[in-house]
């Protein structure tokens, strides 16, 4: 037997087969968790000593010493690199140009804050490599330490999403999600300028394992997400996964012309029969407010539809990379 056969027939009886997992992490003004974050990431690579790792950080135009303390690190460690925006473009954005920068046969997406825990993904890996999932995926149970009407609002999130949309998605779900090359391939071979992950991720399909735990809140510093820009990206989910609203905006136009038919019968009918007239202007203005209100919810929505696909057609890039590991020397 060769070296190599050897070597291949010392993995085939351990079950276990050397992989490269690119572990790729979003940061916006996270100059408090950095370090604590790549101390738990190696406590992991300790975990897995036979597979090896590269760790990409993605900086989203911070305004810290984000970027000062990710030169320091990968300086130090040949596995870490990073990428850096010219500006914030949003986590969507370092997810995808983290996905798109990755080597690995795996990749997994986590927080920098270690809300998403390392440790799990030990068996995140042993779900896709020796369970026969194509990814696993994780999914927070509880939602401890979160306001409450925050908690309120994503529980609405889901109902509804999950009611109009043909795409399922799983209440609580996490980007922390470990995936094998094939199902990274599909989620980069979405093109679309308006993403929404957690629709993107299930759209493409592929059997998925879901891990479960307990919320962890963040190590430092706090969340970059405000009421206003989680409801922006709430909406984001709707139009892109489903055109129900569009739908019921048609309804409602219907079901208005239906009873107005019937309104207008029953008006003749009555001054035919009975000689009354309608009286009162303020049933009319009560009513024209309605319909006004009706007819300006519909515009609105078509309108979000519309600014919708000006976005896409302009075709913008995704983000702008200023810097990155290969030209920090200069
Ligand atoms: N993040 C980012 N760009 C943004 C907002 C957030 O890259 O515009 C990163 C952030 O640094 C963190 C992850 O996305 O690593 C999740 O953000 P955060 O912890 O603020 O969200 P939460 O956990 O509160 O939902
Ligand atoms: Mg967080």
């Amino acid at each position: 037997m060769d070296v190599l056969t050897e070597l291949q027939y010392f993995f085939m009886l351990h079950n276990t087969i050397m992989s490269l997992i690119s572990i790729i992490v979003p940061c916006y003004n996270e100059d408090e968790v950095l370090l604590p974050f790549v101390q738990e990431i190696a406590k992991v690579e300790r975990a897995l000593p036979s597979d090896s790792f590269e760790v990409i950080f993605v900086d989203d135009g911070s305004t810290d010493h984000t970027l000062k303390i990710l030169r320091e690190i990968c300086a130090e460690r040949s596995e870490t690199r990073y990428l850096s925006f010219s500006r914030n473009f949003g986590k969507e954005a370092a997810m995808l140009a983290g996905l798109k920068e990755a080597q690995g046969d795996y990749a997994a997406v986590m927080d920098a804050d270690l809300q998403d825990p390392p440790s799990l993904l030990p068996e995140l890996l042993h779900a896709v490599r020796e369970e026969g999932y194509d990814c696993a995926g994780t999914r927070r149970v509880t939602r401890k330490g979160e306001p409450v009407v925050r908690s309120l609002f994503a529980k609405m999130f889901y109902i509804c999403i999950n009611k109009i949309s043909d795409t399922q998605i799983v209440d609580g779900a996490r980007d922390y999600k470990l995936m094998g090359r094939p199902v990274i391939d599909a989620i980069l071979s979405l093109n679309e300028y308006n993403r929404f992950s957690k629709g993107l991720n299930e759209w493409v399909g592929f059997r998925t394992k879901w891990v479960e735990f307990q919320n962890v809140e963040r190590v430092a510093g706090e969340t970059k997400w405000s009421f206003w820009k989680l409801f922006k990206y709430s909406a984001e989910g709707l139009l892109g996964f489903s055109t129900a609203p569009l739908s019921l905006a048609s309804l409602l136009g219907l079901l208005f012309v239906v009873l107005s038919f019937i309104a207008i019968a029953f008006l003749v009918l009555r001054q035919l029969l009975w000689h009354q007239s309608v009286s009162g202007w303020t049933s009319m203005v009560c009513i024209l407010i309605f319909f006004s209100g009706i007819q300006l919810l519909c515009t609105g929505i078509i309108g979000q539809y519309l600014a919708k696909t000006y976005t896409e057609v302009k075709r913008r890039p995704h983000y702008i990379i200023k810097e990155s590991k290969s030209d920090s020397s200069r």
